[in-house]
């Protein structure tokens, strides 16, 4: 046949993914294949699938090659088996024994950080925080109240603390500061204190804390729903263009890091309507699951069933909606503990941290969702926290029961073992981050070094056998995918060393699942998504180095040469070609 000619043969082919297992002999096969054409082939790699052998238990199937097509694997093997698709227009990419792995998914994603506050996210001293705002405050009209965007924490101090409401008075002496820290807490001088007219006599509101220094004056900071007793100016209106481009830097920016997917974990319908836009427009990049937030009531949830126009687990393979999201308490200073805080923040034994929902609301909207078929997720930090979902979840399955692997507890920072059984039961799913990463010694300090040790017990909850998925909780914690598995696999922290090492993650491939299979299994698409599989949507990661056998410590310096987002190339390192990948 000349060449000509079997390029016709290939144009007209008709495709089959299912390339193995369908024919009746071997010859048959061989003609079927020769009428598929990969879009492009890699060879000469270390392709870690995610895929399992028989034999040893937990291994993975590691391959060559493989070969993509319209945005999905085609093939996977070795490279002859994969070459056997080459055809004229097939782009053959050699990986010179390259990594790759399936494309990373965060579980558990706000933002990529940034906003049009002040950024904090880069000073590693108190000094550095007072220059941002020395200087902010100096370009600032008298009486502008100065804000700050939220990806920041103490930890990453020198001094490991907060900044006290008298210190940024100094910085700021004219102007009110409100600190925006994480998703629970806000730090004010005292002009804004004063401005808002919060004072030693002010009802500290249920679910909140107004904390004092050991001399008995307000801090400055403002936990939960204390935050309530601020109005913040609205951030500046966006216009469609710039809401357009906050979705393109935010998936390139992932997609720099290794990232196909994310799961939003505090959205809305209005944000899901703006990546369909994006996705209709066929610049998307980024596969984006949603948790619809916001509805605190039955009421609530019946008005979003009858009024929101959309359908639970809507979606397809860039965009789905996966349930509702409640939060149950506090974040860092508010995890709500069965056991007082460590002195002195437990106040003589009288502080367990914060319950930042009504009870009664809270298993009302459970049931509401459960009946209309919503899945929930529900952020729970402190064990106390974990009882009230634990028992909410269960109420709201008396009344409609939902299958195992729907329901979701994000965090679980501190669990205890009567709540494994009362988990395993309802079939839950658990949403893992490396916070004590971050904020190692803060935890420490407020809950103990015991309990400090034991946070988000990854290894104890893949030992009771629970669907686990690892995320970042960006802005939070810092967005790099690289740093949470690096954490999980050596329990070691950025300014305080390796806090419980008996939650170390004994195996590299388990850890890889939690951001890949895992995550695919959380979203019901585990037959598309997830490993380097034939058939599946072809997203993947070409990496810097061998993540199976590079040396432990080496792990959170990884990155991503190259990301491929359904067979697209969607990033390439700057010191590589672009023949290179
Ligand atoms: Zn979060």
């Amino acid at each position: 046949m000349t060449r000509l000619k079997l390029a016709t043969v290939f144009a007209i082919g008709a495709l089959s993914y299912a390339i193995s297992g369908s024919f009746a002999n071997a010859d048959e096969e061989r003609r079927e294949r020769r009428k598929v054409e990969a879009d492009a082939i890699f060879f000469n790699g270390k392709v870690i699938t995610l895929e399992d052998v028989e034999q040893p238990k937990h291994k993975t199937k590691i391959v060559r090659a493989f070969a993509v097509r319209d945005g999905r694997f085609l093939a996977v093997g070795d490279n002859d088996d994969v070459m056997r698709f080459s055809g004229r227009n097939t782009r053959k990419v050699n990986l010179k024994g390259r990594t790759v792995i399936p494309g990373l998914a965060d579980g558990h994603f706000h933002s990529i950080g940034g906003g049009p506050g002040m950024d904090l996210s880069q000073t590693r001293s108190l000094a550095d925080l007072f220059a941002v705002v020395a200087k902010a405050a100096q370009a600032a009209a008298p009486g502008q109240i100065l804000m700050s965007n939220s990806d920041w924490h103490e930890a990453q101090l020198a001094e490991q603390r907060l900044p006290l409401a008298s210190e940024l008075d100094i910085s700021a002496p004219n102007n009110p500061v409100v600190l925006v820290r994480g998703g629970h807490e806000y730090i004010l001088n005292n002009v804004a204190l004063r401005l808002f007219n919060i004072t030693l006599d002010t009802p500290v509101p249920a679910g909140g804390a107004i904390p004092r220094t050991p001399d008995g004056q307000l801090n400055g900071e403002l936990v939960d729903n204390a935050r309530q007793l601020v109005t913040l100016p609205p951030p500046p209106p966006q216009t469609p263009e710039q809401q357009r481009q906050a979705l393109l830097d935010t998936q390139s920016r992932m997609n720099s890091m290794g990232v196909t997917a994310v799961r939003n974990a505090l959205s809305s319908v209005a944000v899901y309507r703006r990546w369909q836009a994006l996705r209709d427009e066929g610049a998307i990049s980024l596969r984006n699951a949603f948790l619809i937030g916001g509805l605190g009531t039955a009421a609530a949830v019946e008005n979003f069933v009858a009024t929101s126009g959309v359908q639970p687990n809507e979606g397809d393979d860039w965009l789905r909606l996966v349930g509702l999201k409640f939060i149950s308490d506090g974040g860092f200073e508010g995890g709500l503990m069965r056991d007082p805080y460590k002195e002195p923040y437990g106040h003589g034994g009288t502080y367990h941290g914060l319950q930042v929902v009504n009870g009664a609301n809270y298993f009302g909207a459970l049931k509401a969702a459960a009946l209309h078929g919503w899945r929930v997720a529900t952020h729970a930090v402190g064990d106390a926290a974990i009882d009230l979902v634990l028992e909410g979840y269960k109420q709201a399955h008396d009344a409609a029961p939902f299958a195992k692997g729907e329901w979701v507890i994000e965090h679980g920072f501190i669990a205890q073992p009567d709540h494994f059984p009362r988990i395993r039961e309802l079939g839950l799913v658990l949403s893992v981050q490396d916070h004590l990463f971050l904020a190692a010694p803060s935890l420490k300090r407020m809950w103990g070094e015991e309990r400090a040790t034991h946070v988000t017990p990854v290894r104890t909850y893949l030992n009771q056998g629970f669907l686990l998925v690892g995320g970042t909780d960006t802005p939070v914690v810092p967005l790099n995918p690289w740093w949470a598995m690096y954490h999980f696999l050596t329990r070691d922290t950025i300014s305080d060393g390796v806090y419980g090492a008996d939650e170390r993650v004994l195996n590299r491939e388990d850890v890889l699942r939690l951001f890949t299979l895992n995550y695919a299994r959380l979203i019901h698409e585990e037959q598309t998504k997830g490993s380097i599989s034939t058939g599946k949507l072809a997203d993947f990661v070409v990496v810097s180095r061998d993540f199976l056998t590079v040396p432990e410590a080496e792990i959170r310096n990884l990155s991503a040469l190259a990301t491929y987002v359904g067979g697209k190339r969607v990033y390439l390192a700057p010191e590589m070609q672009d023949r290179d990948l």
